[in-house]
């Protein structure tokens, strides 16, 4: 028998196989072999948990402590979806469950929750000690090739247990239970393959359309690359569609060689994703949100009239950042000479309309490298809320991010993946009479 089978050996079989030892993955095994099943755990990589290392920079916002209704309102795909999971095991019982397990937790603004530490590492390890506690049989440079079905009834399947690859050999592994923790594809260097995807389709499960999202936003106009490396705080982005309005939010914003990107923007992506497939799009940044237009002509006038022999460029610093200073008098057609006194009303009206309005054309979503989450997924019609299980694939489970849910930044994808392998769990457990 394969090596995961040696130690401790009860019988053949596992009771469960997981597929994929990320945030999902782990935390589902751990939660099973809690509950006294015997648990394998099958993981491509070299490591566990890749993805989640490299977490809210490497702190791992891990949940975001807020109540669950919140927590949908922060979901941007199948919210409803969520609804039982999310109330079976909310941000605080998540909190709860990594402080028993041994996890100093911290929450700050925004109510994002990292370990004390700041470091992500400290989630895994802790996962990995559940994961040991718990006797789980931890396979790593374990590719799973294709999952194993048998004919139930006429068009529906049974789990039966997974083919995969490791060290050059291809070998089965059996169980009645196989749960799809394989995660999107996005980082694809932390081991998002987007496998779990086609193991769905094989087996006759929908998967919706697949794209990146949260993730920063390609640009057509060229002074983004002037600004290359600015941060805005508190700005606002509007983006429309003729009349309508598609986003409209204030946050941080940063500017790169290509467009846009920062928590804002990211933001954006995850609902003008499809809008932009359909082509490029306006939008306009508000660099003073706070002040009202006429608030911000008085200032301009009272800073220009106070200095009239000055280059209007050299008084924008009171105005603007250096980058923006550099810029802002080129698309407003000031000559770099122009003196305060001599700046007509129709100039200082258009620097005006450039501070409320930044005009940009938005072009497309960069791609899945630099994408935090992968948008769609398995059809979540294909799965049942409550258990996670396959309607159509008795024993198949499919949790965390390779389902067709995703949310905001701030916690909840996390949240989607804990919520999601805890109600798996719980399936698992009952239906060994364990729950
Ligand atoms: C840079 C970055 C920062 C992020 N920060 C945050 C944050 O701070 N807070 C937050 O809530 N979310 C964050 N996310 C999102 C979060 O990481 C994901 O939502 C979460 O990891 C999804 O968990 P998962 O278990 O479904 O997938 P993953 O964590 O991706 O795990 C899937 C695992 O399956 C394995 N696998 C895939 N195919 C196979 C196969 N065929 N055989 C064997 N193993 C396989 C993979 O190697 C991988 O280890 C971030 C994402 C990125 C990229």
């Amino acid at each position: 028998m394969m090596n995961i089978m040696m130690g401790n050996k009860k019988k053949e079989h596992p009771d469960v196989i997981v597929v994929g030892g990320g945030a999902a993955g782990m935390f589902c095994a751990a939660l099973a072999s809690e509950t006294g099943l015997d648990v394998a755990l099958l993981e491509q990589n070299e490591k566990l948990g890749k993805k989640l290392f490299i977490t809210g920079k490497g702190r791992c916002n891990f949940t975001n402590a807020c109540s669950p209704e919140e927590f949908r309102s922060n979901v941007v795909t199948n919210p409803k979806f969520l609804y039982s999971a999310s109330e079976a095991l909310c941000s605080q019982d998540v909190i709860d469950l990594f402080e028993r397990w041994g996890l100093r937790t911290k929450v700050e603004r925004g109510r994002r929750a990292f370990p004390a530490s700041d470091h992500s590492s400290d989630v895994i390890a802790v996962l990995e000690k559940r994961l040991h506690a718990g006797n789980v049989k931890i396979s790593l440079h374990t590719r799973v090739l294709k999952l194993l079905t048998a004919a139930d009834h006429k068009d529906s399947f049974e789990a039966a247990g997974v083919e995969y690859e490791r060290g050059g050999m291809r070998e089965r592994l059996y169980a009645k239970h196989v749960v799809l923790a394989t995660g999107g594809l996005s980082y694809p260097s932390t081991g998002a393959t987007g496998d779990g995807y086609r193991f769905a389709r094989e087996v006759g499960l929908e998967v919706t359309k697949l794209s990146p999202s949260l993730v920063p936003i390609n640009c057509k106009e060229e002074y983004v690359k002037a600004l290359q490396g600015l941060s805005l705080k508190n700005v606002e982005l509007r983006v429309h569609r003729g009349k309508k309005l598609l986003f409209s939010e204030f946050g941080e914003l940063l500017f790169t060689h290509f467009g846009i990107s920062g928590p804002l923007v990211l933001s954006a992506s995850a609902v003008l994703g499809r809008e932009l497939e359909k082509g490029s799009l306006p939008a306009e940044i508000d660099l003073k949100p706070a002040v009202l237009r006429e608030q911000l002509d008085a200032r301009f006038v009272r800073v220009f009239s106070e200095n009239p022999k000055k280059a209007v460029k050299n008084v924008l610093p009171e105005f603007y950042p250096a980058k923006l200073c550099a810029l802002m008098p080129g698309l407003a057609g000031i000559a770099d000479e122009l003196r305060c006194c001599d700046i007509s009303k129709l100039q200082r009206e258009t620097l005006l309309t450039l501070t409320k309005a930044l005009p940009l054309t938005l072009s497309s979503l960069r791609g899945y490298n630099e994408a935090v989450i992968t948008k769609g997924g398995i059809a979540v019609r294909e799965i049942d809320p409550r258990t996670m299980e396959a309607k159509r694939v008795k024993g198949l489970y499919t949790i965390g991010e390779v389902l067709d849910v995703d949310a905001y930044t701030g916690g909840y994808n996390l949240q989607i993946a804990w919520c999601t392998a805890a109600a798996c769990a719980r399936q698992l457990a009952k239906a060994y009479g364990l729950a």
